[in-house]
């Protein structure tokens, strides 16, 4: 969850921008929490609290309506409707918050259900849902180390068939102004971002730099970095600078949680 927060954060300033080259600063004053941010603290608190997931992220998009990037378009147009009904959508925005699901839930069907249930209040197409389930599966495989990194490809293409392209491919469609935020491509270039890595900073940065829709797949990325590496105290409270209060509590209940859970 913190994973994601980050690489949301390092993220945000490259959204709509060139992407960096190596050695960028990770944290600047141009760097902002966006909505990835906001959906996965939303997320976490339906299941620390026990709401709804429909309603959590109705009530922490409207509490920040104008994040830093702001929202996705059919998301947007979902959180103003009269009665939000769910969208046959497969926009990465059910991959990028689901991490704490992969945290929380500690038996896989449940990994798997909850993972579900997030996604289809808003996007249930089928690979919106799929995008979602992955994302929490390998947090949870790789938490409770069920399965080794060199199993991550093979077990991704078994058990959701993607498949996962070289980085060299990815900045190559990239450069040709190919971008997309969908699960089917964000989902499988952040988990290929996570696997080039040798540390939870690397995976960042790999993510950043790579082409695509940077702040959320640097915060995908960054969900399954910290269920694998141990986040450094340093960059973790650089992180927190940027969070409201009130995301800081979620933060706290949801270590909490974990605490007494694990
Ligand atoms: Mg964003």
């Amino acid at each position: 969850m913190l994973g994601a927060i980050i690489g949301d954060i390092v993220g945000s300033r490259f959204e709509f921008d060139q992407k960096p080259t190596e050695d960028f600063e990770l944290f600047s004053d141009d760097c902002s929490y966006t909505d990835d941010t906001i959906c996965t603290v939303a997320i976490a608190d339906a299941i620390l609290n026990g709401k709804p997931y429909k309603d959590s992220l109705l009530d922490w998009c409207h509490r920040y309506p104008n994040p830093m990037g702001g929202y996705g378009a059919m998301f947007h147009q979902w959180l103003e409707s009269a009665n939000p009904l769910p969208v046959a959508s497969y926009g990465n925005g059910s991959a990028m918050r689901v991490s704490p699901v992969g945290w929380l839930f500690n038996e896989y069907q449940d990994v798997l259900s909850q993972a579900k249930q997030s996604a289809e209040c808003s996007h249930c197409h089928s690979e919106g849902i799929k995008g979602a389930q992955c994302v929490a599966t390998l947090v949870y495989w790789l938490r409770t180390c069920r399965i080794t990194r060199d199993e991550v490809e093979g077990a991704v293409a078994r058990n959701f068939g993607y498949e996962l392209p070289p980085l060299k491919d990815i900045n190559r469609l990239g450069s040709l102004g190919h971008f997309d935020s969908t699960c089917q491509e964000t989902v499988p270039w952040a988990i290929r971002c996570f696997l080039e890595s040798n540390s939870f900073e690397d995976a960042i940065r790999i993510a950043v730099m790579a082409q695509g829709d940077t702040d959320t797949k640097a915060a995908i990325t960054g969900a399954i970095a910290e269920a694998y590496y141990e986040v450094p105290t340093e960059i973790a409270q650089k992180a927190f600078s940027y969070l409201p209060a009130e995301v800081l509590d979620i933060l706290q209940q949801f270590y909490k949680r974990l605490e007494e859970t694990m």
